[in-house]
């Protein structure tokens, strides 16, 4: 059944799939997903820690989520003006988010890190962005951008985009201090914003000890808005924003994924004064869709499920138990590894590997997990709270198959499954 509609799918769509990001596991057509579990049209059930690159928090089926949109939109969908469900729901990401005062809906996560920009440069009055390579922050053409000719320019990262998108960009490497501080030096007057996540979630990488103490110093010595893109880690690693969880607190956050639970929806939020000029109508922000019934619903009872943090606390016991697993399968295959990160999102570290080695074997251990139908994006793992002792007993199952018939390592002790 899958080849019969890959290829359908690839006559109506460039490479078969309606985002570049899907064409990794374009081979898969998924016909439903159920809580932690996805089908594909051959009928074979995968474990999933791909949730969709994040949105499914809640799993594949959020009963209580979906309930409250299938009421809401009974109502109508996109109404036009203020509605009490777009009210509400900024009210409760607010809620969760305190060092955020007001926040402006859109629908995807692009788009609000368009909107952080527009902030940022309306309230300072100045250009140019700081990125950093590897970071990922959207499609459009000012974030679609690689490494330049130099250390600090950027390039145009896709074929397509307008020749001099990454003008107003510096682009610096991750998590290095000096060249932060020397390009503030030559710049700094100049540059409206700096955008960072606060964990680097896809890239598989952690903030240095004090790095993102050191972009916020820097921004607020130079009056820069300092962006958090949390269109991944926000909602995920914990209710809200993951600003306490690093110890420092952005200007603006961009919000996606996780804070709708499977419904697309995303958001920018943070201090009120950024948000004058969009009060007084002199800065545009616009949107169609933002604060449509569907998405709205689904933001104030996804929200409802976590808040108390009970439903963290669960998930990161979950996900705790599952990284030990993973390391103690892994060592007694011969191929040590660690899993850096947080339970709800952490990625593969093999053992006594430089990193971009350890990266690719993670990235080649994903092929071999498929074949043993466990789903998950580059070498990242995420976790839902819809993941339970069954998806357990067959992660630990698959992945011991999968070190044993690959040659990724010794021979596993198949004794010891759970
Ligand atoms: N920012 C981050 C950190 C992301 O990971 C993504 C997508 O994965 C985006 C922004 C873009 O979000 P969207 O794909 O909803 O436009």
């Amino acid at each position: 059944m899958t080849d019969m509609w890959r290829s359908r799918a690839t006559q109506v769509t460039p490479a078969g799939v309606h985002s570049n990001a899907r064409i990794a596991v374009a081979d898969l057509v998924f016909t439903h997903g159920d809580g932690p579990w996805l089908f594909d049209t051959n009928g074979t059930r995968y474990v999933d820690y791909m949730l969709g690159r994040g949105p499914a928090l809640l799993g594949h089926t959020p009963t209580a989520v979906n309930d409250a949109v299938y009421a809401a939109v009974q109502r109508g969908i996109t109404l036009g003006s203020a509605t009490p469900g777009e009210i509400e729901a900024s009210e409760a990401v607010l809620s969760v988010i305190p060092w955020a005062d007001q926040i402006r809906f859109t629908s995807s996560g692009t788009e609000a890190v368009q909107a952080a920009f527009r902030l940022a440069r309306a309230a300072t009055k100045r250009q140019l962005v700081m990125q950093f390579d590897g970071l990922y922050h959207g499609w459009v053409d000012t974030v679609s951008l690689v490494a330049g000719p130099d250390a600090r320019s950027a390039a145009p990262g896709t074929q397509g985009q307008i020749a001099n998108s990454a003008a107003n960009t510096i682009l610096l490497p991750w998590n290095d201090v000096d060249a932060v501080s020397s390009a503030f030096e030559q710049w700094g007057d100049q540059i409206a914003a700096v955008i960072t996540e606060p964990v680097n979630i896809f890239g598989g990488t952690l903030a240095a000890p004090g790095y993102l103490q050191h972009l916020r110093d820097i921004t607020h010595k130079y009056g820069t808005v300092l962006i958090f893109d949390e269109v991944v880690s926000g909602f995920r690693l914990q209710p809200g924003s993951a600003a306490s969880l690093v110890g420092v607190t952005p200007d603006l956050g961009t919000f996606a994924k996780a804070m709708g639970a499977g419904w697309p929806v995303s958001a920018v939020a943070g201090k009120s004064e950024l948000f004058e000029g969009v009060a007084e109508n002199r800065v545009t922000l616009s949107g169609t869709y933002n604060g449509n019934a569907a998405a709205m619903a689904a933001v104030t009872a996804a929200i409802a499920q976590m808040a108390d943090g009970t439903l963290h606390a669960a998930m990161n016991r979950w996900g705790s138990t599952l990284m030990s697993e993973l390391e103690r399968i892994a060592a007694a295959a011969g191929s040590p590894l660690k899993c850096e990160g947080f339970p709800t999102a952490f990625w593969m570290v093999f053992e006594g590997m430089a990193r971009n080695a350890s990266d690719e074997r993670a990235e080649a251990f994903n092929g071999a997990l498929k074949q043993q139908q466990v789903i998950q994006y580059h070498h990242t793992w995420l976790t839902s709270a819809a993941h339970d002792d069954e998806a357990l007993a067959f992660t630990v199952a698959a992945v011991k198959r999968a070190f044993a018939g690959t040659g990724f390592g010794g021979t596993p002790d198949l004794g010891s499954s759970l």
